[in-house]
């Protein structure tokens, strides 16, 4: 469960302060899909920063399991708008160097990114490079490098804004998939309202407005999709 509280912060534009998120509270559930939506130059992306830990709240703060959080952590990985994957490297070498950077022994490493490129379906594409591949084929191995450090929290800003109508749709059956087979916590940002719709546990609308608290308006959405146990693949050493 991840804690927010009283989160505020500004950013210093021409000369005068911009409160972007101002005594922000919210609690997020183990497990849960929540989709942040809200206008251009709301905070959602400064939001999913300080979660991510990449930005430094300015009072207030974040705590996963009661325990604060204080920059990046391997609790938590971020998928962005563009994967941003090593040239050099094949999807599977993309994929694995999140690990051996971490220590993780090739061979170990390898295997396990082996087994999220086949659950995002580039098993035929291991080799590839990333010029090889398409947009909505390079978001997949962004998002299996993020699966394969195996995350309590999925922080996904935009992750499907690039792509075309139609990959996009096949995304969203994806990241549905993975989440119900993954047990991972969700947060993500979008502009799509049918994407939050279909995807969330809950909608959080992030308002513009100035002055005051930040109030957060939250939709809980029937789930028609059950976490199913069985169906648990999530990798095991
Ligand atoms: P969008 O939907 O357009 O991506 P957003 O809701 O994600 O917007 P943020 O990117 O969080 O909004 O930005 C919120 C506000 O904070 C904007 O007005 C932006 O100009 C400002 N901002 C964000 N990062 C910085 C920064 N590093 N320096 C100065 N201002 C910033």
């Amino acid at each position: 469960e991840v804690s927010i509280r009283e989160l505020s912060k500004s950013f210093s534009l021409g000369g005068r302060q911009l409160a972007v998120l101002r005594r922000l509270n919210l609690d997020i559930r183990s497990g849960e899909c929540l989709v942040i939506v809200g206008a251009s130059g709301s905070g959602k992306t400064t939001l999913l920063r300080i979660l991510a830990g990449l930005e430094a709240a300015d009072s207030g703060g974040v705590a996963i399991d009661g325990k604060p959080v204080h920059g990046v952590g391997v609790d938590r990985a971020v998928i962005f708008q563009e994967p941003r994957l090593l040239p050099w490297l094949t999807v599977l070498g993309n994929v694995a160097f999140g690990l051996e950077v971490r220590g993780v022994p090739k061979s170990e490493a390898e295997e396990r990114a082996r087994f999220y490129v086949a659950l995002v379906g580039l098993a035929e594409f291991a080799d590839a490079y990333p010029r090889q591949l398409s947009g909505g084929m390079a978001q997949r191995v962004g998002i299996a490098r993020a699966l394969t450090v195996q995350p309590e929290i999925l922080l996904l800003d935009e992750p499907l804004g690039a792509l075309d109508a139609m990959t996009k749709i096949g995304m969203q059956e994806e990241l549905a998939r993975i989440w119900s087979e993954e047990n991972v916590t969700m947060v993500m940002v979008t502009h799509d309202l049918e994407e939050a719709i279909y995807l969330a546990d809950r909608v959080l609308i992030l308002p513009k407005e100035k002055g005051g608290a930040t109030r957060l308006i939250t939709v809980d959405l029937p789930r028609p999709r059950q976490r199913s146990e069985s169906r648990f693949v999530r990798y095991r050493e």
